[in-house]
């Protein structure tokens, strides 16, 4: 059966070495959309083989971040429980010349390169190891050296379809084989990602453009292991606005930093989607909408440029058009009572969802009122229309105060808001003044904490 027969199972690979940062939402998310697009699985699958730096309160982290982004998933693995799995391929490998162990040190190795470039070749490993007999072996091991395990390239070119890269030529025979173990043991990524794919019947692997060059050596191990390669897409990164690569050892905003800061995740996700794509950046309400921008095709090839502000200003835009239903239970949860008549009149002023609670303190609790006019307050007062307010308060309210005082436009507004709201600028007091009692904007105009 081929990978195209299948059907689709695609995975996010992290490795639980810290929390999720804006570099790996795009790798999850584009996963998350294919296996949607087309009815089929997405695979958590955590790259635990470094054991020191892996550990489960981040692999928590990760599921938290994943869960909250809204990308959940069909089913979890781990790498630490495949350490069998692994093994068998090796002594298969091994077996058929593929795998071969080398003693060079750090030192030699570099040394190599060094008089490689400065003949002007390129720094190749020159497979001695191959040809050590068993004597040197033997030698080595008396030294008390351990052997690191290579992966025998096939010297011809690699060919894939990338789903967004098209056509992929690469050329085995100018990279060093690849080390597969680790002096001592320890696993890197390369072999058991392959094992994983081909064990888990993953048909597509969706990453970033920085593993374009271990794809041509993976899809070597894949026939080297007597299985069919996936297909293979890889995503342009992320670069801050200097242009530089975004990474997590630079410190790139995480997740749950995002969370913090009061972003909404559907914003997120919206962001995520577009940027680096021919698509506008634009708020989107549902996971199905922003599924419906999601085409490989439409992914530039030049990086992606992530610009926080921007973010930012897709959050605001995302909560000023969202709906009450999105956020009641959220409302409630902050003890505020307002409804939607409330929700409808503050949307639009705020950039973060926790900004409600400052424009609900104005409505329901105490401010300072500011004063610019006492006189005018009062007269004001005077004229405020009988309780309950409600839309056409403020219009017919303000017309009286128009024609009592001769005030117009903002001479009219300001003072009026600023005793009100004790700001200067915020929701439309139409739609503001009937959340308030009358009794508070009684108080309010005339100067008192209320
Ligand atoms: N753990 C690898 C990474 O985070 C997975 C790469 C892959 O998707 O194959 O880079």
């Amino acid at each position: 059966m081929s990978a195209n027969d299948r059907s689709v199972k695609v995975r996010f690979a992290p490795s639980p070495t810290g929390r999720l940062h804006v570099g790996n939402i795009r790798t999850a998310l584009f996963n998350w959309l294919f296996a949607r697009h087309h009815d089929g699985q997405f695979l958590l699958r955590l790259d635990d083989t470094d054991s020191e730096r892996s550990t489960d309160e981040f692999a928590q982290g990760i599921r938290d971040d994943l869960t909250w982004l809204g990308l959940t998933w069909d089913e979890e693995m781990r790498q630490s429980d495949r350490y069998v799995e692994y093994e068998k391929a090796v002594r298969h490998l091994t077996e058929t010349g593929r795998l071969y162990p080398c003693y060079e040190t750090s030192e030699e190795l570099e040394l190599k390169r060094r008089r490689q470039l400065a003949r002007g070749r390129p720094p190749v490993y020159d497979r001695a190891a191959l040809h050590m007999t068993d004597d040197q072996r033997e030698e080595y091991e008396k030294q008390g050296r351990r052997p690191h395990w290579r992966f025998k390239l096939d010297h011809k070119r690699v060919v894939w379809k990338d789903l967004v890269r098209g056509e992929q030529s690469i050329d085995a025979a100018s990279f060093s084989d690849p080390v597969m173990i680790r002096q001592g043991g320890g696993y890197l990524y390369t072999l058991p990602s392959v094992v994983d794919d081909i064990d888990f019947e993953i048909t597509h692997v969706i990453r970033g453009e920085d593993h374009v060059a271990n794809t041509a050596a993976q899809i070597q191990l894949f026939e080297a292991l007597g299985a069919e390669p996936p297909q293979f897409g890889h995503h342009n990164l992320l670069v801050d606005a200097n242009g530089e690569a975004l990474s997590k050892r630079k410190g790139a905003l995480s997740v749950a930093g995002l969370r913090e800061g009061g972003l909404d995740p559907l914003a997120i996700c919206s962001h995520a989607a577009a940027i680096g794509s021919s698509f506008p950046v634009e708020p989107r309400y549902s996971m199905e909408a922003i599924a419906a921008i999601f085409d490989f095709a439409k992914l530039s090839r030049a990086p992606a440029r992530f610009d926080e502000r921007e973010l930012h200003h897709l959050n605001a835009r995302y909560l000023h058009e969202l709906d009450y239903s999105a956020v009641a239970g959220r409302l409630e949860e902050k003890g505020i009572t307002g409804g939607e008549a409330f929700w409808l009149a503050v949307r639009g002023n705020i950039e973060r969802f926790d900004d409600v609670g400052e424009w609900w303190q104005i409505v329901a609790d105490e401010i300072t009122p500011v004063i610019e006019d006492e006189n005018f307050c009062e007269q004001a007062s005077a004229l405020l229309p009988a309780a309950p307010f409600d839309m056409d308060t403020w219009p017919d309210w303000t017309a009286r105060v128009r024609e009592e005082t001769g005030a117009k436009g903002k001479a009219l507004f300001m003072p009026l808001r600023k005793a009100l709201t004790g700001r200067a600028h915020g929701p439309e007091l139409k739609m503001l003044l009937p959340l308030m009692s009358r009794d508070k904007v009684v108080k309010r105009l005339s100067g008192e904490r209320a």
